[in-house]
């Protein structure tokens, strides 16, 4: 009988790629994926530690799982109960004790070893935990084979991270940096190819800091950057779009900015997050990286690639921000101008430095201060979208859309586009001209025989 595994995923891409691959491990013992909690035989909260909310909302969510649970248990069946991710990685012992009904508490660092962990959970009355950073690599416990929902997937070439800024858990929750070797990431997009997919993002919490062996390497102790993994991918046949983040500003080298200038599959899209204006915060925050670097360095990329578009993050209200600051911010963004960013008010992490700065900012002008700066970000996302009415874009569409007849698709700056079209052009790349812009999507007419690629 097939058994039921529902997971909810909460966080980064990372999250979504370590779920997918969780499901992976899983289906060999006759797990199939299910989109309801209640009365699935498996559970699995993959949970992000990044903002304090996102940690309390793992423990509501269990509490309400513990009554489906109850509810299973009281018509004799089990439902396993585990909790990843960095919450877990976190603070794992925590989980167990303020939900003893949780079964299995694992890292995003350990889940190829879940078919035991499952197996000693039934066998002992206890609750299993693992949350180590194990010698050998996850991705060599991991199957193969690749299933694609749509025609667009998550590929990790990298984890952890070495700079420790000094808001962010990911160092402590993730570890240190860690390449995978080239060869592997290409035969698992090659894989990822074959079982559809046409659009590939590399990921890593610092991508661009990508340094793999090289096919037949470790004897010449040869590496592989970001630019190279990219131009190599883009060999594949059948793989029509790359993209990659989450990048580190002080680690985006020539190769990669030359990369961008002449490898046609590369988008013309980075996520390229500064987080504050103000190198007195910049400072503050541990981000080896000044404001006129950043600018020499938006300065190179528009210089190989005039139309990229550039994202990025912000954090309003860090300790000790004044208002100078915060103008700070405000005229870097004017100059930049940017497609889309995402932005926070400083979220005190227990264990980073930060959360121990003097100079804690007063929550009323956090808010304040995140409503100035998302007016503006708004203006320019929206100011993007405009200048795209009248041009001609390549859509690979991937969804249904909410009208009948409508599919939304990706443009190669991220934007979703909304096209009337046949449901036989899913995960198609298609020709599409922007009719119309709204802040969060574009309207455009299909071009008729403009059939690029299908998945
Ligand atoms: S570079 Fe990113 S992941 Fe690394 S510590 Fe800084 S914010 Fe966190």
């Amino acid at each position: 009988m097939a058994k039921k595994l529902y997971i909810k995923t909460y966080g980064c891409q990372m999250n979504v790629y370590d779920s997918e691959r969780i499901a992976e491990v899983l289906a060999p013992l006759g797990y199939e994926a299910t989109d309801q909690s209640a009365g699935a035989d498996m559970v699995i909260l993959n949970t992000c530690h990044i903002r304090e909310r996102a940690a309390e909302k793992v423990y509501s969510e269990l509490g309400r799982l513990r009554k489906h649970k109850n509810a299973m248990a009281a018509e004799g069946r089990h439902m396993v109960l585990a909790v990843t991710g960095c919450v877990a990685q976190a603070e794992g012992e925590e989980v167990l004790s303020r939900a003893p009904y949780v079964d299995i508490v694992f890292g995003p660092q350990t889940y190829h070893r879940l078919p035991q962990m499952i197996a000693e959970a039934s066998r002992a009355s206890g609750q299993v935990l693992d949350t180590e950073f194990p010698e050998e690599s996850k991705f060599d416990g991991l199957p193969q084979a690749r299933t694609v929902n749509g025609a667009a997937a998550f590929l990790t070439i990298q984890e952890g991270c070495d700079k420790f800024c000094t808001y962010c858990v990911v160092p402590y929750t993730r570890g240190a940096e860690f390449s995978r070797a080239a060869t592997d990431v290409l035969s698992e997009a090659r894989n990822l190819v074959a079982a559809g997919a046409q659009e590939i993002t590399f990921l890593g919490q610092n991508v661009n800091s990508y340094h793999g062996e090289a096919p037949g390497g470790s004897a010449h102790g040869s590496e592989w950057n970001l630019a190279r993994l990219i131009r190599e991918a883009a060999q594949i046949d059948g793989l029509a779009r790359i993209r990659f983040t989450t990048s580190y500003p002080a680690e985006v080298d020539d190769d990669l900015i030359a990369a961008h200038g002449d490898v046609e599959k590369l988008m013309p899209y980075l996520h390229l997050p500064v987080q504050s204006g103000s190198d007195r915060v910049l400072k503050a925050m541990n981000r080896n990286h000044g404001v006129d670097e950043y600018r020499r360095l938006v300065d190179k990329l528009r210089k190989a690639r005039p139309d990229i578009a550039l994202s990025s993050d912000f954090i309003v209200g860090f300790p000790g921000e004044n208002d100078a600051d915060f103008r700070a911010t405000l005229k870097l963004v004017e100059e930049v101008s940017f497609i889309q960013a995402y932005s926070f008010k400083y979220s005190p992490r227990p264990g980073t430095p930060a959360a121990m700065m003097d100079l804690q900012i007063d929550e009323a002008v956090k808010s304040e201060r995140l409503a100035e700066l998302q007016a503006l970000l708004n203006t320019q996302t929206q100011n993007f979208n405009n200048q795209m009415i009248g041009k001609t874009v390549p859509v690979l569409l991937d969804r249904t859309g909410k009208m009948a007849g409508q599919l939304i698709g990706r443009s190669p700056y991220m934007q979703a586009v909304v096209v009337d079209a046949p449901q036989n052009l899913m995960n198609c790349i298609v020709d599409v001209t922007i009719d119309a812009a709204s802040p969060n999507s574009l309207m455009g007419t299909l071009n008729l025989d403009s059939r690029k690629a299908c998945a």
